[in-house]
């Protein structure tokens, strides 16, 4: 490999690692508000900003980022501590994370209860096969987009590793589907896939483990074109992975040439916004790199040095028997 491909790669690393971040921390502001709130408090949400008083994110700054990232940084370590995805190792720092935030509450940024009822049992001993719950909740889709990144030169092995991931803490059929659907369109986004080719391959794979899911993915696709009420209406804006994840796809396939304009469809759904902006900003970060991510979300975004440092570390691992 050539190195400005390499460069152009590892630059694709890291803008799909800060746009996790972005989008998690554009879209926790407006957390759980409903798409009218959030036009008759915001308007339109295009930077950071405090959440409102009494929200469970009230006591985060602009520009800081919720569990979704916090996650997401997890896998990264995980993958970077072990040179690879291994699942057991993955349980266990999830573990960690999740014993962190009920130990201090204070810690906690409004984190799904399936991962913490999950964790409590990993916590109590059971294994990673068991541990896992049943429910349909986006936790472990959002997280994801590393093992898109790091296996993104087989899709192969981002289906599977990303079936895997999501078993641990949420082990239906449907957020398994989930995760592979956004890990997938990571690896898709990285690989240049135009939006045509991207759906087809998403679609195909996610099938697999869950066809209602395939198919709102498929439905995304089909309504990229129409205006954002009609996309809440058709698809709906909760954490439920059959919401979050196509909401995610339908901003990215109707914007799928600039970073920016996905994203801000994307924390204005309404509903699960930092989840929905935190899988979008993965996808379009890895598209396009880290300089299609506006300077004024990426000077005001928490830890960004930790995150590029990870970023690129992944970067390193995932090419390094590359010739
Ligand atoms: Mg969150």
């Amino acid at each position: 490999m050539g190195g400005n491909l390499k460069d152009r790669l590892k630059n694709r690393f890291v803008g799909s690692i800060l746009g996790v971040a972005v989008g998690d921390a554009l879209g926790m502001q407006v957390e759980e508000l409903s798409r009218e709130e959030i036009l008759s408090m915001h308007g339109v949400v295009r930077d950071y900003g405090k959440a409102p008083e009494g929200h469970p994110n009230d006591r985060l700054e602009p520009g800081m980022y919720t569990d979704d990232t916090e996650q997401t940084i997890t896998l990264l370590v995980s993958i970077i501590e072990k040179g690879r995805f291994d699942v057991g190792h993955f349980a266990m720092k999830i573990s960690e994370w999740g014993k962190q935030i009920m130990e201090h509450p204070e810690l906690d940024r409004f984190s799904g209860g399936t991962s913490k009822k999950a964790i409590k049992k990993l916590l109590e001993g059971i294994d990673w096969m068991e541990s896992g719950e049943e429910g349909t909740t986006c936790g472990s889709a959002m997280r994801v987009a590393p093992i898109g990144l790091f296996y993104y030169y087989d899709l192969d092995f981002v289906e599977k590793f990303a079936r895997m991931s999501s078993t641990p803490t949420h082990s239906s059929h449907g957020a398994r589907a989930g995760a592979m659907a956004v890990a997938l369109g990571v690896a898709c986004c990285i690989n240049d896939y135009p939006i045509e080719k991207m759906v087809v391959e998403v679609v195909k794979r996610t099938a697999k483990e869950d066809e209602e899911l395939a198919d709102k993915i498929q439905l995304a696709y089909e309504i990229r074109e129409v205006d954002l009420d009609e996309a809440v209406r058709e698809i709906g804006n909760s954490s439920s992975v059959y919401e979050t994840v196509p909401f995610s796809f339908y901003s990215y396939f109707g914007h799928a040439d600039r970073f920016e304009d996905a994203v801000i469809t994307a924390v204005n759904a309404g509903g699960d916004t930092d989840s929905i902006g935190a899988i979008t900003g993965g996808m379009a970060g890895a598209r396009h790199g880290v300089e299609s991510i506006p300077d004024r979300w990426l000077k005001n975004l928490e830890n960004k040095e930790y995150l590029i440092e990870l970023a690129e570390k992944l970067y390193i691992l995932a090419v390094k028997d590359m010739a």
